[in-house]
């Protein structure tokens, strides 16, 4: 098999420069990816020259910072393939989206005897505020399980639905198995059974093509710190008709039309849910992310991602006495590997890794039902993206080798 290498290494400042360290192996790209030059040239040609506050100046500066906020928000609809700017909410990340659904649509609209059908795989931001929503109204918060391989249990699902569901949410991929779950089926499903279809798309949208219209998403969420965007910033799509049936949850400047002493008309959507100064730096920032990965192709990515889990799941295989988790084929996964190595304790092989350089996230994940559904406590997980190689691979292998022998 050629040698896979990574798409590209030298547009990262992490590995760049004389106090970089080049050899780092940089593995949690599911907790947070590398930042690209262009992304950070953006935050300070942003910072440097065109710093204002958007949507009230008159001035030249407050237009061309309005400008590039919203231009920003039109490279996103475009990168999900939504119907329009207005179905752009701009958020801290996936975790605000979800509880900002919650709260609005579902604080609205779910009352005692609803049900709300989430699956054992979720990340504690598509769990705890569905399960806080159900607790506040009396709703039935019910679970789909998952198949020896980590797939969803679509049986169950079909079983599950009924016309109390009033909320399916769903992770497009898990940040621990790795499964792509099967979302416009779920849709479907979910539609059929007149519910409402929720999607995280924290671990998808960095990775692979997403377009919300041909999921049947009607909710979208996503970071922009995981697709090589800066922190604070990210994504809530909504389809029109549930935005315009959802109160704003943020009072204050930026999301009104009119305020008088006793009542307030608000803003047009999707400006409306955006109360007070928005993320300026930050949308900006992930437009640059946007346009670094879309020059690559989200294809390509897909593909190099794929490859390289085939190989890692390959190799990781080999070594006994390490357990993985998820599917076996990289087909049905994204680039996340979950593992344990028996004997030792996730923290204590991810601390070893690190004296080799190998940096791998270690603990449950968010994802505790899960981990108990798992029976474990924790596992390492290595995740991987458009800069890691086999090479990274090949480090990551022999450093568990080495783990091993040290602790056995
Ligand atoms: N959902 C999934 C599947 C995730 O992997 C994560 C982050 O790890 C989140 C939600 C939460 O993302 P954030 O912390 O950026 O809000």
């Amino acid at each position: 098999m050629a040698k896979l290498s990574p798409i590209n290494k030298t547009d990262f400042p992490m590995w760049q420069g004389a106090d970089a360290v080049p050899d780092a192996v940089y593995l949690d790209s599911a907790a947070t990816a590398q930042k690209p030059q262009a992304v950070i040239d953006a935050l300070v040609h942003y910072y440097t020259r065109q710093n204002a506050n958007v949507h009230r100046g008159v001035y030249t500066l407050a237009e061309q910072a309005t400008e590039a906020y919203e231009n920003a928000r039109q490279t996103v609809a475009d990168f999900i393939h939504a119907e329009d700017t207005a179905n752009i909410i701009f958020t801290r990340g996936t975790t605000e989206s979800l509880n900002w659904i919650a709260q609005s649509w579902g604080g609205t609209y779910i009352q005692a005897g609803d049900e709300i059908i989430i699956t054992i795989m979720e990340h504690h931001s598509n769990l705890v505020p569905w399960q806080q929503l159900a607790l506040r109204t009396g709703a039935k918060l019910r679970y789909v399980d998952i198949d020896d391989q980590g797939l969803l249990d679509m049986t169950a699902y079909r079983a599950m639905l009924s016309a109390r569901t009033k909320i399916v949410a769903v992770t497009q991929v898990s940040n621990v198995l790795g499964t792509i779950n099967p979302i416009q089926e779920i849709g479907q499903l979910a539609h059929a059974a007149g519910a409402i279809l929720v999607v995280d798309g924290a671990q998808s949208a960095p990775h692979m093509p997403v377009d919300v219209q041909a999921l049947g998403a009607d909710f979208f969420a996503f970071s922009g710190h995981k697709m090589l965007g800066p922190t604070g910033i990210g994504v809530l799509y909504g389809k029109m008709a549930l935005l315009e049936a959802m109160p704003p949850i943020e009072f204050g400047g930026e999301m009104i039309s009119k305020v008088e002493k006793f009542q307030t008309t608000w803003a047009d959507i999707p400006w409306r849910f955006e109360g007070g100064t928005p993320n300026i730096a930050g949308a900006i920032g992930l437009a640059a992310a946007i346009r670094y990965l879309q020059a690559i192709g989200l294809d390509k990515i897909r593909d190099h991602e794929r490859a390289l889990t085939a190989y890692a799941l390959d190799q990781l295989k080999a070594i006994p006495g390490l357990i993985i988790y998820g599917p076996q084929d990289a087909a049905q996964r994204g680039g996340v590997i979950a593992f344990t190595l028996n004997g030792v304790h996730p923290h204590d092989l991810a601390t070893v890794l690190d004296t080799q350089q190998v940096a791998v996230r270690a603990g449950h994940h968010c994802a505790q039902p899960l981990m108990q559904r798992l029976g474990v406590v924790a596992t390492a997980r290595a995740s991987f993206y458009l800069y890691n190689g086999q090479a990274d691979v090949d480090r990551l292998v022999a450093a568990v080798n080495e783990a091993k022998e040290f602790f056995q």
